[in-house]
């Protein structure tokens, strides 16, 4: 039985994460500490609630008294940081929560990792892994062609990245200096259930549902690469098994899309299968975000030629699938679009 210490499963990927693992492995623990913030939600939990291999524990990350009481309590053997501050338009606007929950809870995680798992100099028990989740937006953007490799030098260019490029650069020092075992994996967009409407996704099926308009930023035209949820979870198993310590790991399908083509898929989709009034006439073009990196693109061959990773999921299964679970899950929208949310996205979107 190995133990999981999850930071941020309430959100969008760890939740996807934490039951990946359950339902997958009968010889998993998992501890999920999240501090449920505005995007951590346990009904994206309610399917394992009560299961007997996982545990809940309210905690902030940066709390070094809680997270050293978990590590006290438990034998954890392996560390998966999602927590996170996730979004890069919160970012330009309040930048120092970011620095505050991206570096320094990352830092706190690798001080109790490095203190509990610690044997000697330079010594670690065995099998033991802190294991960073990270983005393909530390590398910054790219022009028309390239793909972002393991050696791509670090440019982020958004508070949020610059936050995740400093936590991923003390992971890099933990190893480097005191050889902490660790991996780091950066991903593309994911994609898939319980998606916080804000990002871009689940807010034009929110939108649409609602036939409210559907801001598009600048000309519709930046790519991103889109990877379904559940294949960015295995490649988190492969890697926390199989991972060579303290390297760096790119995941990403190789499904490039413009935000625009995005959009009028979706709305296709709603259009044909659940309501023709739905059309591109609720597409509206509004005012770009601030530094919007025009192209991410992920080479993931190292990870596929040294763990054999390779997503299962095509991306037109993929778009259905999501689709659908929204439309089957309109009550887990409407709660989580209620309160707060609404103020945010008038702030966001009221053509300031
Ligand atoms: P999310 O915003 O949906 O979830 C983040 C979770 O972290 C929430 O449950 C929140 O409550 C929790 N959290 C925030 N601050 C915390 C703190 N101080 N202590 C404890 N918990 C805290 O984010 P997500 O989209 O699921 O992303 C998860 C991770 O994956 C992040 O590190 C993100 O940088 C990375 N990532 C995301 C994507 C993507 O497309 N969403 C792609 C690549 C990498």
């Amino acid at each position: 039985m190995k133990t999981y210490l999850v930071t941020g499963g309430a959100g969008f990927i760890g939740s996807n994460f934490v039951q990946y693992m359950l339902n997958k492995y009968n010889d998993v623990k998992i501890i999920n500490v999240d501090a449920l913030t505005y995007a951590g939600n346990l009904e994206n939990l309610k399917s394992i609630e009560g299961h007997k291999n996982y545990l809940f524990i309210q905690a902030d990350i940066c709390d070094a008294a809680a997270i050293g009481g978990i590590f006290e309590d438990n034998e954890i053997d392996y560390v998966v940081n999602f927590a996170a501050e996730s979004h890069v338009d919160r970012s330009i606007e309040h930048p120092e929560v970011f620095v505050q929950t991206n570096v320094l809870g990352t830092l706190n995680l690798l001080n109790m990792a490095k203190k509990y798992w610690s044997i000697g100099d330079d010594e670690f028990k065995e099998g033991k892994k802190y294991l960073q989740v990270s983005t393909d937006e530390v590398y910054g953007s790219l022009g028309e062609t390239g793909y972002f490799t393991e050696v791509t030098p670090l440019d982020p260019r958004s508070p949020y990245s610059a936050s995740k490029a400093s936590a991923d650069m003390l992971v890099k020092a933990y190893s480097d200096t005191y050889k902490l075992p660790v991996n780091i994996t950066r991903c593309s967009n994911n994609y898939g259930p319980f998606h916080f409407p804000e990002k871009l996704i689940p807010l034009i099926i929110n939108n649409c549902l609602k036939h409210e308009k559907v801001p598009v930023y600048g000309d519709g035209l930046n790519v991103r690469d889109w990877l379904y949820v559940e294949d960015h979870c295995k490649a988190i198993d492969m890697v926390l098994r199989n991972g060579r310590l303290g390297e760096v790991y790119n995941v990403g399908g190789h499904n490039e899309r413009t935000n625009i083509d995005i959009v009028k898929t979706v709305i296709s989709y709603l259009n044909k299968n659940h309501d023709q009034s739905i059309n591109e006439e609720l597409i509206a073009y509004v005012k770009d975000r601030k530094g919007h990196d025009r192209r991410y693109a992920i080479d993931p061959t190292k990870i596929t030629n040294e763990l054999g990773w390779v997503p299962d999921t095509k991306f037109e299964d993929g778009i259905v699938k999501t689709i659908e679970w929204y439309l089957s899950n309109q009550g887990w929208m409407e709660r989580v679009t209620s309160g707060d949310y609404k103020d945010y996205y008038s702030k966001m979107y009221s053509g300031k």
